[in-house]
């Protein structure tokens, strides 16, 4: 099912989510005004506006971030790694195209440099020139150094290392089908400092379990605590989304909620979703969920 008129209506153009196409699901988004589209050469990138979700956009059809829920997903990708570990003075971010990771990274002001490694620079010129309210400047922090690869070389390549790596890709299709594979991983972990950890996109375990199943299975051959933590993001349709979650310090899943409240109110942060108390009920996983990290 490609863009059309709308299932209902026939008024306007309708952008359709492809994720779940061949399973037989779908939804759509009214694109009231189509913003940017271009076919980047990494993928099919649209920006547009709609009525309930604010600016959005797609990449190859695929939802990646709407103005209205997107602090929900950057909030908990960011801030429950780098408050667990308590320490974190280097960040690598892999993927965040659209800066709402970066955004949230350069808020702690201990996080002394931040590495961004992004495949499409098309998607970092549009979302800055379009979706502003996401980045909402910190493409300008000084601590920042934006590199355009892929994210899959350059943790093959560079000597860094840092504290947390979060991966913020696209579903493993097209670009970002690399950045669920072992070895990416195997890699990632090698440029962790000692405590360090990993976090990942990991998709809606109620649509893409076996994506999740399949990123925990490596995780668990390559760290000694392989886990996820979820939030529901409403535009990620079909529940909870799974943070993956990979680290060989078991202390870090495990810290305790005062501590944490020490080091929220430390980072001085004001936020939206993320709360202390949310931090340690994400990882209470149900059991369906369960089944995909340790079968
Ligand atoms: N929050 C979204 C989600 O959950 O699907 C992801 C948002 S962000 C836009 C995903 C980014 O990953 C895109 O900018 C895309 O260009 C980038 N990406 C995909 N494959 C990549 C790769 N191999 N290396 C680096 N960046 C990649």
């Amino acid at each position: 099912m490609t863009d059309g008129a709308a299932p209902r209506t026939g008024k306007g153009r309708w952008v359709v989510e492809s994720l779940y196409e061949k399973e037989g699901f779908t939804c759509a988004f009214r694109a009231d005004r189509v913003l940017y589209e271009e076919e980047t050469g990494q993928q099919h990138l649209v920006i547009f506006e709609n009525g309930l979700f604010g600016r959005m956009m797609t990449l190859d059809g695929i939802t990646q971030v709407t103005e209205r829920d997107e602090f929900i997903y950057h909030e908990m990708m960011t801030h429950v790694p780098i408050l667990a570990h308590g320490a974190a003075k280097r960040v690598l971010i892999v993927g965040g195209g659209d800066g709402g990771i970066l955004r949230e990274v350069v808020r702690h002001e201990s996080v002394e440099h931040v590495t961004m490694v992004e495949i499409d620079p098309a998607v970092t010129d549009f979302c800055k020139a379009q979706l502003p309210r996401i980045s909402a400047g910190a493409f300008d922090d000084p601590r920042l150094d934006l590199v355009f690869a892929d994210g899959a070389k350059f943790v093959e390549e560079t000597p860094a290392s840092y504290d947390v790596v979060i991966v913020d890709s696209t579903d493993p299709i097209g670009p970002g089908e690399v950045l669920f594979r072992e070895e990416f991983y195997r890699a990632a972990k090698a440029r962790l400092t000692p405590g360090g950890v990993i976090v990942t996109q990991n998709g809606v375990p109620f649509m893409q379990g076996d994506e999740l199943a399949a990123t925990m299975e490596k995780f668990r051959r390559l760290f000694k605590v392989a886990s996820c933590y979820l939030a529901t993001i409403p535009t990620y349709v079909g529940g909870p989304m799974a943070m993956g979650w990979g680290t060989d310090d078991e202390t870090l899943k495990s810290i305790s909620l005062e501590e944490l409240e020490k080091r929220f109110e430390k980072a001085g942060l004001v936020t939206r979703y993320y709360t202390p108390e949310v931090h340690k009920a994400a990882f209470a996983l149900p059991r369906y969920v369960q089944g995909y990290v340790n079968p």
